[in-house]
């Protein structure tokens, strides 16, 4: 295993002038304070050479590393790995998580997840994957360092390698689009609200979440065959989306907020129309859209305006309040 470990750095060290795929940041401080913390012993004494020797998994991977051209920055090693797969699951292509396995006989590495998935059955080379854990593997991938994919939207949270997936499901900087027909500005909510209230600012309803108490309603002119509205929160400049479309009985209208669905912050929000003899309310939680055109699944509750409630010009006024969940 060691031998093969061994070999895959050493074809890295060769093609490493070419390299460019991506970087990892191998931070020794972290692994000798996971070590520390594991041992229970104080290594302020340890150089970073010395750290590795402890375990004897650690040895194979980082002579490997010290045999390249990789450089050091400070406590880190940085190294370019020019096989972009090399850390993901080679059955599931997600990157691996801790533990990793490998195969009894020829250490092929699989994720947790997928050797349940395969029943313990290495699709390389069909021998068994028990429960060999490829230690080596497990603490390159806790010490490496990787920016978010949202790092261009302002994320500059490192993380490791196989927390990637993880963190970007729930970044709090994953992108959002604007709702502007016509632009095609990306960002985090919060640029994009800026953004909004700079650029697009008459374009939206403006409303505020305040006077809950009161009748806090404002109402907005809705075309029948308009496909959304945007509204927006004065003070935060939050948007959001009064989409509709039209059916066979009348028009479907719900509300969604813009924002990355990982954000678990929702809104209730009342709609109501009314015509000279009846009035329809609608309750609901906005459901999050990054963009106009990414909507998920279609919302199971809706307000139908039946056809009635539009006027002659194919219009209806809907008082619309939007606010903090509780
Ligand atoms: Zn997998
Ligand atoms: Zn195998
Ligand atoms: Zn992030
Ligand atoms: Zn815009």
């Amino acid at each position: 295993m060691a031998t093969s470990s061994d070999r895959s750095e050493s074809s890295d060290e060769e093609m490493i002038g070419s390299g460019r795929t991506w970087i990892l940041n191998a931070e020794v401080e972290s692994v000798r304070e996971e070590d520390a913390e594991r041992e229970e012993e104080d290594d302020d004494d340890m150089d970073e050479d010395e750290a590795p020797n402890n375990q004897t998994s650690n040895a194979g991977v980082h002579e490997g590393n010290s045999s390249t051209s990789a450089s050091r920055e400070g406590s880190n090693i940085v190294i370019t790995l020019t096989d972009p797969g090399l850390l993901d699951c080679p059955i599931c292509f997600e990157p691996l998580t801790v533990p990793v396995f490998q195969c009894d006989q020829n250490g092929h590495i699989a994720c947790s997840l997928c050797c349940t998935k395969i029943n313990n059955k290495c699709p390389s080379c069909s021998g068994p994957i028990r429960s060999n854990r490829c230690r080596a593997i497990e603490k390159v991938l806790e010490s490496s360092r990787t920016p978010c994919q949202n790092i261009k939207y302002g994320c500059n949270t490192p993380v490791t390698y196989n927390k990637k997936n993880e963190h970007e499901k729930a970044c709090v900087f994953s992108p959002c689009a604007c709702p502007y027909v016509g632009c095609n500005f990306v960002s985090s909510t919060n640029e994009l609200y800026r953004h909004f209230s700079n650029g697009h600012l008459d374009s939206a309803t403006g409303f505020l979440y305040d006077n809950v108490e009161l009748d806090f309603s404002f109402p907005v002119t809705l075309n029948k065959s308009d496909s959304f509205l945007v509204v927006r929160e004065k003070h935060r400049g939050t948007l959001f989306i009064l989409h509709n479309s039209i059916e066979v009985l009348g028009n479907v209208v719900t509300v969604s907020c813009i924002k990355p669905s990982c954000l678990m912050e929702d809104f209730n929000y009342y709609l109501s129309v009314t015509n000279k003899e009846s009035s329809l309310t609608f309750w609901s939680v906005t459901k999050s859209t990054p963009s106009l055109q990414v909507n998920g699944s279609p919302s199971r509750s809706f307000l139908l305006i039946p056809c009635e409630f539009f006027n002659s010009c194919g219009q209806v006024k809907i008082d619309v309040s939007i606010y903090k969940g509780v």
